[in-house]
């Protein structure tokens, strides 16, 4: 399978189509209603919204973490909805990155060991040219030899950061990755995903209820009630933070 391989990827990475997903339970949850979204390579994105507007469920479903009920995701001409389980898994380790807020780093490896994991899962070979520039364009080189234990909020997301874009994925998912960390440790860290996603043209896609780290994305995008309800290009914190106290749509 050639995802990623035709030239339009380059200028559109990833494409959400009308997603619509409901959760089935007793009393189901429309958690997307129709969100179309167009994300181009080597831009950031932030999602933003009130708590259950569906940030975290557009996240997973643009991944191919989880189904959407309805609509499409295309990458690279493919429509990852309908790509059989085993497909799925292959496209998320060789094109997709993931950031989380708890880091989800291994604490009886290595920071070094902890970067390389997705690459020994994959049963890839360590590019040693790569992994050194992302170390040092990360700031961590120092950091490799230490346990997750060792390391502070910020340094335990960079290096985590780090694991994310060692497979040099085409798009980075970043749930909620500074939600950890104090403001100002927050935008710096997503100042290193915007500028590796400059740098490696890289699509990156974070949700965060944080105006300060939203202001550092390309383009805001605000959900509620499961629907794009404004987008903001290059905002401010302080017009970020206006949109989201805005009442109703
Ligand atoms: P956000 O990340 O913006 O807080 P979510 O995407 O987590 O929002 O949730 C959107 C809506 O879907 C909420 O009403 C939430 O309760 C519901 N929801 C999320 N996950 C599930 C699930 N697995 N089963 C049922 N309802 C869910
Ligand atoms: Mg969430």
């Amino acid at each position: 399978m050639a995802l990623l391989a035709t030239p339009e990827v380059t200028a559109t990475a990833l494409r959400l189509i009308d997603l619509h997903k409901t959760y089935q339970g007793r009393e189901p949850v429309h958690a997307l209603r129709g969100v179309s979204l167009d994300l181009l390579a080597g831009s950031v994105t932030a999602v933003v919204g009130q708590s259950g507007s569906g940030k975290s469920t557009l996240l997973h479903c643009a991944a191919g973490l989880d189904t959407p009920s309805r609509g499409a995701v295309v990458v690279g001409g493919h429509d990852l909805t309908v790509l059989r389980a085993d497909d799925l898994t292959r496209f998320r380790r060789e094109h997709v990155g993931f950031v989380f807020q708890a880091y989800n780093l291994i604490g009886h490896l290595t920071a070094r060991e902890n970067i390389r994991l997705p690459l020994v899962l994959a049963g890839r070979d360590v590019d040693r040219a790569w992994e050194g520039a992302l170390l040092e364009f990360l700031g961590v080189t120092d950091l490799v030899e230490r346990l997750p234990g060792e390391l502070s909020g910020g340094q335990a997301q960079r290096i985590a950061i780090a694991r994310a874009l060692i497979t040099r994925p085409a798009v980075v998912f970043a749930d909620e990755p500074t939600g950890a960390l104090d403001s100002a440790t927050g935008a710096a860290v997503l100042q290193v995903l915007r500028d590796s996603a400059r740098e490696l043209g890289q699509t990156v896609i974070v949700v965060t209820h944080d105006a300060e780290v939203a202001a550092t994305a390309d383009r805001v995008v605000v959900l509620a009630d499961g629907l794009v309800v404004d987008r903001l290009e290059s905002p401010t914190a302080e017009q970020v933070t206006a949109r989201l106290l805005k009442k109703g749509r």
